[in-house]
């Protein structure tokens, strides 16, 4: 069944740089609503999971994380941006990711991490996803251009 699923997976994904360090990427198109894939880990009660810690902590409600540092959780590749194509939303004890939009063969898949991440850990360091980057280019153009 694992082995199924993970071959399955390769067909549908591939890890690959992007402007971030690795990313998760679509080969097949992805139709908007579909149900792209799960943020599978360890489910724990939040304070254990705060204990913890680590960067693939997913809060499923208030008493409860998904711990997705697990290799067999491929959707730990995907990067936030601040103009996602993708979104998750849990369902019951499980978090599952959709597209937000029509998505082509060869497009990352982003989501927004959230306010609480970003802030505490993109914020300090400067946002680099897609969007980020093209708005920065343009403003940098617009200072050139005034001097
Ligand atoms: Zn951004």
């Amino acid at each position: 069944m694992k082995r199924y699923e993970s071959a399955r997976e390769n067909e549908r994904f591939a890890v690959k740089r992007s402007s971030v360090g690795l990313g998760l990427f679509a080969r097949q198109p992805i139709r908007r609503g579909k149900l792209v894939v799960e943020y599978t880990g360890e489910l724990l009660p939040a304070e254990e999971a705060y204990r913890r810690g680590g960067r693939y902590l997913f809060e499923v409600n208030s008493r409860w994380i998904v711990d997705g540092v697990g290799r067999q959780n491929i959707s730990r590749y995907i990067n936030h941006s601040c103009r996602p194509n993708c979104e998750p939303r849990t369902r019951g004890m499980r978090i599952l990711i959709y597209a937000l939009r029509d998505i082509r063969a060869g497009e990352e898949l982003t989501y927004n991490y959230g306010k609480e991440y970003f802030d505490e850990l993109i914020r300090p360091v400067g946002c680099k996803c897609a969007h980020c980057a093209r708005r920065r280019l343009t403003s940098g153009t617009r200072t050139r251009r005034r001097r």
